[in-house]
């Protein structure tokens, strides 16, 4: 039972098409790291028995990739560094959440805005 459940969760690790690695699943989506530091995003589907993919806008890769580092920390390298003129971000008054848990759309968790967002 527990080597059924540890396989289970080692292959979900990997995306479907083992081109990346699972970065986090919630309702409705899941998002994985390519080798070439791509984020995709799979769901949004409305037939179950496809999988849609699309590529994270700026922000949406800076977000998958905050809320990832909670479980892989060494990911947090692939954040863009803050540069010491960048502006904290208004949406979310540099706290990097708008709501309970829910990263910042406008800075994808980052509490400042950066250029790679943009
Ligand atoms: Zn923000």
């Amino acid at each position: 039972m527990e080597g059924q459940l540890a396989d289970q969760l080692s292959r979900r690790s990997v995306s479907p098409d083992a081109r990346g690695m699972l970065l986090y699943v919630t309702i409705g989506h899941a998002a994985y790291l390519a080798t070439d530091g791509s984020v995709w995003l799979e769901g949004g589907d409305e037939d179950p028995g496809s999988v849609q993919w699309s590529l994270a806008k700026p922000v949406e890769r800076i977000g998958a990739l905050f809320i990832a580092t909670k479980y892989y920390p060494e990911l947090q390298e692939l954040l863009p560094p803050r540069p010491s003129d960048a502006p904290t971000c208004t949406q979310c008054a540099g706290r990097g959440h708008v709501f309970a848990e829910v990263v910042c759309p406008s800075c994808g968790g980052l509490g400042w805005v950066s250029d790679e967002a943009a």
